[in-house]
């Protein structure tokens, strides 16, 4: 992933401050109200131009085009699944980045009314590397704009609008690690919070991140009321900084530590993301580990079967290796979850249609790569923990 093109200098118009804009009207000698009425037809009517908002005059559209970018999204190319259930889009960014975002189809339950709920991008790319994840293969490009996370979710509404449906959940487990673009993704938050813009519930908007334990903290000040989602993979340091590299930095004992504190201060329970590997992170040991290191504590365990990416020599754990692993923690009291494999589940499928379209890397780059991962996982599971590099990117 590489940015050719230079970079359209205007602000994303979702990115602006309801007041920002109110002043930048009056500025012009405009009433307040023309700010409304832009506001209206940007988050109620998914406008994509100032060309369609027909309420101003012809000259102000010309200025607000010259001002602002109504949509930061150049191009969308959507991919339906799962029987339509889940749609996939490519998004091209200004300037050549590629993100993804997957929007994914609930039907109405006994216990639960339908949902629609989008899994979108915070970066273009991810520096964090986890070897089995098909962003972490891309390395990093960039990070996005404000107005860039937020126009996902204006598309996926934008779509979502034509069939009378709503958005209903949007969470941060597409590409990028949300926690190392803060600065950008706390006001997107507010922005989809914000009941003048898009006005989706914060309880309904969650944050998955690898264990950026100053974010964490940085998060826990604020006090928000969205969920945070922490992507463990393993539970003793051997096996996570193979897993998820970021845990060199930031041991797991710290980012449990930091979760409970967040818990503890904001009174809503964590979530924590197992992606299931075989052989590699499903054995009866690190089971106890896990609910060695949760145990007591108010949280919900989302097991993932590991969603098949290119060029690692990892897969699924089977089902029953899945089952008997909840079992373990259920027996110790955590409430655990197991998340359907249709391929389309959140997070599991981000990252890889950018990676398609990435190329294919020479096959002794991806041997080598295959090769240390072996290596490195095996060394893991015999409790050694190495300090040496583990590959990130295929492209390293
Ligand atoms: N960077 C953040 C959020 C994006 S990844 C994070 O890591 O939490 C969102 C979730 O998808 C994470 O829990 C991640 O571990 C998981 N994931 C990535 N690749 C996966 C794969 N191949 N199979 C299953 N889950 C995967
Ligand atoms: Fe980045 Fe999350 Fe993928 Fe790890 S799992 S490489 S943190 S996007």
């Amino acid at each position: 992933m590489s940015e050719v093109a230079e970079r359209d200098a205007r602000p994303g118009l979702s990115g602006i401050l309801p007041d920002a804009l109110s002043a930048w009207f009056v500025e012009r000698g405009q009433p307040a109200y023309r700010a409304r009425q832009v506001a209206d037809r940007v988050w109620r009517g998914h406008a994509r131009d100032a060309a369609s908002i027909r309420t101003l005059p012809a000259a102000l559209r010309e200025q607000l085009d010259q001002a602002f970018r109504l949509d930061t999204i150049g191009a969308t190319e959507v991919t339906v699944t799962d029987g339509g259930m889940t749609e996939k889009a490519l998004h091209h960014l200004d300037g050549g980045a590629v993100v993804e975002s997957v929007l994914m189809h609930y039907p109405a339950r006994p216990e639960s009314r339908e949902r629609h709920t989008l899994c979108l991008s915070s970066q273009a790319g991810c520096a964090v590397g986890c070897p089995f994840c098909a962003t972490g293969e891309l390395g990093f490009a960039r990070d996005l704009e404000t107005a860039e996370i937020v126009d996902q979710a204006r598309d996926a509404a934008r779509r979502l609008a034509l069939g009378g449906k709503r958005l209903t959940n949007i969470v941060f487990m597409g590409m990028g690690e949300p926690l190392l673009n803060l600065d950008r993704v706390l006001p997107a938050i507010e922005a989809l919070n914000d009941p003048r813009r898009f006005g989706l519930g914060a309880r309904h908007i969650t944050v998955s991140t690898s264990g950026v334990v100053p974010g964490i903290r940085r998060l826990t000040a604020l006090g928000p009321q969205f969920t945070l989602a922490v992507s463990l993979h393993a539970a003793r340091d051997s096996l996570r900084d193979v897993l998820v590299p970021l845990n060199r930095r930031w041991p797991v004992a710290e980012v449990v530590e930091a979760a409970r504190e967040h818990a503890r201060a904001t009174g809503r329970r964590i979530s924590y993301e197992y992606t299931m590997i075989s052989g590699v992170n499903d054995t009866e040991l690190d089971g106890s580990a896990l609910a060695e290191l949760l145990r007591g504590d108010h949280v919900h365990v989302n097991l993932i079967p590991m969603n098949p990416v290119a060029h690692t020599p990892w897969t699924a754990s089977p089902a029953p290796v899945i089952e008997r692993f909840a079992a373990q923690l259920r027996a110790a009291g955590i409430e655990t979850t197991v998340r359907g494999n249709r391929g389309q589940d959140v997070g599991a499928a981000c990252g890889q249609l950018a990676a398609e379209r990435a190329g294919e890397p020479p096959g002794p780059v991806v041997e080598r790569r295959r090769r240390l991962l072996v290596e490195a996982s095996a060394a893991a599971l015999r409790g050694e923990r190495s300090r040496e590099a583990v590959p990130g990117g295929v492209g390293d």
